[in-house]
């Protein structure tokens, strides 16, 4: 699974327009779109997701905010492409996000940061798993 990562395109990308913009500098950033749809969190799907973050005080409202609207999630492919997508879409903040990176040009906050890419080839295996059956990757 090291050639595997794990997106979501968060509500506030898909409240703000930007589907189609972030998908374009995914593909041409080289990575293959391996598996795609649009869905909704449920809140127990986003407490499950975020449990990592779940005693940190933002944990409500990340909650709130990855369950108040459809998002896009995908599995992307490309050589290291856990790390590759995380310079992709750059820094949490997007106020320190670099020049280019989708969080720069997309996010608006550190909270309502546009895309959400997989930390760590175990974990894209486990988010992968959490939002595709294996007929839905290609
Ligand atoms: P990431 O790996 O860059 O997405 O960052 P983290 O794993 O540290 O945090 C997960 C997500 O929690 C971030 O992408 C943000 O949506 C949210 N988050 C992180 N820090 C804060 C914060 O201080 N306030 C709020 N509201 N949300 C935060």
């Amino acid at each position: 699974m090291a050639n595997t990562t794990l997106m979501m395109i968060k509500p506030d990308g898909i409240e703000n327009g930007h589907i189609g913009n972030i998908l374009e500098k995914v593909t041409s950033s080289g990575f293959k779109i391996k598996a795609l749809k649009l869905t909704q969190l449920t809140l127990a799907d986003a407490e499950h997701f975020y449990a990592v973050h779940n005693e940190r005080p933002f944990f409500g409202e990340l909650v709130a905010f990855m369950t108040r609207g459809p998002i896009v999630a995908a599995i992307l492919e490309k050589d290291n492409a856990v790390s590759d997508f995380r310079a992709l879409i750059g820094a949490t903040n997007p106020a320190e996000a670099a020049e280019g990176t989708i969080r720069k040009l997309y996010a608006t906050s550190m909270g309502e940061n546009a895309v959400h890419g997989s930390d760590s080839d175990e974990n894209a295996a486990i988010e992968a798993a959490f939002h595709f059956a294996t007929r839905e990757r290609f």
